[in-house]
This record gives C-alpha cells, sequence and structure tokens, in this order.
C-alpha cells in the first residue's frame, strides 16, 4: 500500500477490545481496562482488557484441548499451508487498518507501519510453504530387519510472550512457523500494543484456523506474562524483549522444564574500515541508529570506526542526522516517530545524561525533541567513548550512537566482540576478503556486510551470548517448535530372547 494513497488521522474515540479465546471475542466482563494513549498525540487510542491468571489458566487449557484433539496438529502440512495463505491474505486486505493501530500504540512512522504489516504477510506466505516442506529422516541402513525413522512433531502449547516495539512484526515472525508446525498458542502482546495481536487472532479465524488454537490474552507482563512463563500446561515459551525479563521467564520455566526460546537485547557494532564507500556507510549507521527511534533490539548503536577516517566519518554521521525528519508518526514524510513511553523516554534521557556526566564528548542531539503532546528524543551522537562508560555497553534503546575507533583489524574485531550481546553486527568495507574474515570473528546471530537491518523469512533470527537462545524464522524456526522423535520399526520375525 503506498502511504500517500490514504488521509491519516487520529481517531476521534479510542477502540475498545476484548480479548480472542477458543474462537471468539471475550467481554471484559468486570475486568478492569488499560486505556492506551498514542505516545506522539497524548490521546487515547485504545482500550484492551486487563486479563487475570485466572484467564490464563482457561485459555491454557483451550490451547490444550485444541492440541491434544488434532484438529490442527492432524492436517496435512497442505492444508495447514492453506490457512496461513488465506490469512496472509487477510492481513493484506486490512493493511490500512492494522498499520494506523501499530503507529497510533507504538508511536512509529505509518510509512513503516505498513511496511512491517506488509512484510508480517509475506513472512505468512513464506511460512505456509515451510507447512509442506516440514519433515524428518529415515534410516534404511540398519538391515534388512529394521526401518529407523526421525520423526518431527508439534512441541505442544506454546506461549508467546512479544514486546511493543514491532508488535506486529516480531508477532509474525513467530506465530506462521509455530503454526506450521503443528503447535496451538496462548499469546499474551506488550500491554501497551496490544491491538493488532488481537486482529491477526480475528483475522486466523477468518481464514479458517480452527478454534482454540492461537488465542491472545491481553493485561500485565507481571503479573498475566510470568503466570504464563510459569504455567505447567505449556510446554514452551517463546519471549522477546529485555535480557532481564527474559533472565526470569527462564527461572519461570524451569518448574515444569519447559523449552524456552528467547529474543533479547543487542549492543550491536557498526564495523567502518577505511577502505569502505564512506557516504554509503554513513546512510546505513545513520539508519541502523534512527529506524524506529533506535528502539529495536537489532539497531547498530556502537560505531567502531577506522581511526584514521573517523573525524571524516563522524562528521558525515552528524549532517545525516540533522537531515532525519522526526515529527508526527501519521505525517506520510516523517522518518522517527515518538518514544513509546514515558518511562522509555526517561531511560533513554538518562542515559545521554550518563553519558555528558562519564565524559563522552556530545557530537549532536543530546536533547528531547520538542512537542506539544508526545515524547520524542533528537538522534544523539557521543563520540571519544571508551569501554568505561555506561553508555557503551548498556542497552539504551532509544536513538543514541557512541563512537569508537581502532587502529588494526584484531582491535575491531575486540571492540565488536567486547560485549555480553550477541545479537547482530554490520562491516562496512569493499574488501571481500576482510569483510568475510570479520564476519567469521563476530560472535552475533546476524550479520550484514555493507548494508544493515535487513530481513526476510528465509533467513533465522536468534542471539549468541546473553541475546538469547533458539532461532525463528526460516526452516529453522519451525524446527524449533518441534520435537524429535526416533522410532524403531522391527520386520519380519522376532529372534526370540527367551528360549
Ligand atoms: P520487557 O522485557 O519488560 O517486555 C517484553 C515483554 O515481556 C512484554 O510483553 C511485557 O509485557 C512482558 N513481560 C514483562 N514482565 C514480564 C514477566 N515478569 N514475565 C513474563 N513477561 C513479562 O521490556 P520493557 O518493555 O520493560 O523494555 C525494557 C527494555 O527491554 C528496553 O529498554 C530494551 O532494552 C529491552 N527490549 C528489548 C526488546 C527486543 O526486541 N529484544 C523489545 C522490548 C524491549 P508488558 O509490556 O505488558 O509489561
Amino acid at each position: 500500500m503506498d502511504v500517500n494513497s490514504a488521509v491519516w488521522t487520529v481517531p476521534a474515540r479510542a477502540r475498545e477490545f476484548g480479548f480472542f479465546v477458543d474462537g471468539q471475542w471475550a467481554e471484559a466482563g468486570d475486568r478492569p481496562m488499560s486505556e492506551r494513549k498514542s505516545p506522539a498525540h497524548g490521546v487515547a487510542v485504545t482500550r484492551t482488557v486487563r486479563c487475570t491468571k485466572a484467564d490464563i489458566d482457561h485459555a491454557v487449557r483451550v490451547a490444550r484441548t485444541a492440541f491434544e484433539d488434532r484438529r490442527w496438529s492432524g492436517l496435512p502440512g497442505g492444508e495447514r499451508a492453506s490457512v496461513l495463505l488465506k490469512a496472509a491474505a487477510g492481513i493484506r486486505a486490512r493493511v490500512e487498518e492494522l498499520a494506523l493501530l501499530e503507529s497510533l500504540e507504538s508511536g512509529k512512522p505509518i510509512g513503516q507501519a505498513i511496511g512491517e504489516i506488509e512484510g508480517g504477510a509475506n513472512i505468512f506466505e513464506y511460512a505456509a510453504g515451510a507447512a509442506r516442506a516440514l519433515h524428518g529422516d529415515a534410516f534404511n541402513n540398519l538391515g534388512d530387519n529394521m526401518l529407523g525413522l526421525v520423526t518431527r512433531e508439534p512441541i505442544g502449547v506454546v506461549g508467546l510472550i512479544t514486546p511493543w516495539n514491532f508488535p506486529f512484526f516480531i508477532l509474525s515472525e513467530r506465530v506462521p512457523f509455530i503454526l506450521a508446525a503443528g503447535c496451538t498458542i496462548v499469546s499474551k502482546p506488550s500491554e501497551v500494543t496490544s491491538a493488532t495481536t488481537l486482529l491477526l487472532a480475528e483475522i486466523l479465524s477468518d481464514a479458517g484456523l480452527p478454534a482454540g488454537v492461537f488465542n491472545v490474552v491481553t493485561g500485565s507482563g507481571s503479573e498475566i506474562g510470568q503466570a504464563l512463563a510459569e504455567h505447567a500446561d505449556v510446554d514452551m515459551i517463546s519471549f522477546t524483549g529485555s535480557t532481564a525479563v527474559g533472565r526470569s521467564v527462564l527461572l519461570a520455566s524451569a518448574g515444569n522444564f519447559k523449552k524456552v526460546g528467547l529474543e533479547l537485547g543487542g549492543k550491536n557494532p557498526q564495523v567502518v574500515f577505511a577502505d569502505a564507500n564512506l557516504d554509503e556507510a554513513a546512510d546505513g549507521v545513520v539508519f541502523g541508529i534512527c529506524f524506529n527511534a533506535g528502539q529495536c533490539c537489532v539497531g547498530g548503536s556502537r560505531l567502531v570506526v577506522e581511526k584514521s577516517i573517523a573525524a571524516e566519518f563522524e562528521a558525515l554521521v552528524a549532517a545525516k542526522m540533522a537531515r532525519v525528519r522526526i515529527g508526527d508518526p501519521l505525517d506520510p514524510n516523517t522518518q522517527m516517530g515518538a518514544i513509546v513511553t514515558a518511562a522509555q523516554n526517561a531511560t533513554i534521557l538518562g542515559y545521554i545524561e550518563a553519558g555528558k556526566r562519564e565524559g563522552a564528548r556530545l557530537v549532536c542531539g543530546g536533547e528531547a525533541y520538542p512537542s506539544d503532546a508526545g515524547q520524542f528524543v533528537r538522534p544523539t551522537v557521543f563520540a571519544d567513548v571508551t569501554r568505561e562508560m555506561s553508555i557503551a555497553s548498556e542497552e539504551i534503546f532509544g536513538p543514541v550512537l557512541t563512537i569508537s575507533t581502532f587502529e588494526t583489524f584484531d582491535e575491531a574485531m575486540a571492540i565488536a566482540n567486547d560485549t555480553i550481546y550477541g545479537l547482530a553486527a554490520s562491516i562496512w568495507t569493499c574488501n571481500l576478503d576482510k569483510a568475510t574474515d570479520a564476519f567469521r570473528r563476530i560472535r552475533a546471530g546476524r550479520v550484514w556486510v555493507n548494508t544493515t537491518i535487513n530481513n526476510g523469512p528465509e533467513l533465522p533470527l536468534g542471539g549468541f551470548k546473553q541475546s538469547g537462545t533458539g532461532r525463528e524464522a526460516g526452516i529453522y524456526g519451525v524446527e524449533e517448535y518441534t520435537e524429535v522423535k526416533a522410532t524403531h520399526i522391527a520386520l519380519g520375525r522376532r529372534e526370540p530372547w527367551v528360549s
């Protein structure tokens, strides 16, 4: 959809949602409601239900029944694929509605929201193929009296906890793969961005997904997110969010040793060598930190640049930063929208103050962007950053870039890997040997060469080190949600053990 083909306005009234369990909308009843204000406009845009632990118990029971009676897992992959393709068409048919809600709840530019919704549909289309491609293995070399089979089976009921930075896109990087594998789902979106997850439940239902296979329970992370992670009848948790909560999800899951997939934080390096195309590299670096106002787990927040060109490159980056269009997310020309919550805004501004206090040199930005109704931060660059500074090592999750320099290739690799995280990295050089050596040595789950933040459902996502465990997307993303079973089939007459 062309962003200019519609007029985007803040709705006059907040849209109210129930929650979605067993194939139908559930009413709020006497449960409290949570009101979401647009972080860019300061007006209420959605109201969602604050569900209870009892609602989680009910949704898990429903998902368990739907799994055990094989209404979904028992279907041929081709039939599952057909539902996923219809869901993709359903998403495409509702792009305008989904994108507007996504932009209003998260504060992201409307053009970007459209891209994410359409990107989500594209992932559903890919995963439809994966539903048919999923297969096991056979050992036909065990002699004439034995056949060995390795089959993949859906892992069962999956609890899916997703964050607010890319609510629909991150959901789409998981849901179609989990469904392709034949699992059932209880989904808990972030309380501040629940609308598009709820609408996906309706779209899936309209596409023919059997009742009870995809359920959405809304409410607070610390209460019902925690209850889902602890639940004894959930077989796997897929969590995306902060490293701190990821750790607590891992601990909570120990009760029944459920499998846990975690996609957590990052402090991702952008390594720029002197032989790079500097103008293109600067553009990539600015995009990498300003995209989604820096609230991006794979955003390149650490510029590691070769000393011989550092001054020239810093000036290029600062000049491009000054031209980034900040403002109303509903203006199609906006490139950088609002910060999602007042708390996140305070965290980012707190890190900016820490950078100044700790002696880093402020190159540009360094303050809030003025607005009557919302919260915005100017793209900020700190140079002369040393490893002891908090801005060098902690995930800020805002448009704040740090610069450090290197003189040798080994030094560049040491700085790039000097982090507890290992989510992503970008390398900028025109030398293929150097790029290859660098991508092999950087310890991260995703690496980009002469580009940044590219994605697509074919390639897997996930982190090294404290950025998480497991992989989403690609054929790996379906296999992630399966158990592997080994079966020996004896053929012919049995050689008696008892004589
Ligand atoms: P959280 O990790 O708190 O939130 C992520 C998800 O987890 C949300 O759905 C949240 O629900 C839920 N959640 C919160 N507490 C629990 C819990 N105890 N058990 C289970 N689920 C829970 O991130 P924040 O929103 O607090 O953001 C803080 C920082 O996390 C950011 O500054 C950033 O560094 C990082 N982050 C990383 C993301 C990534 O993509 N890797 C995404 C988002 C944040 P609810 O929102 O309703 O509380």
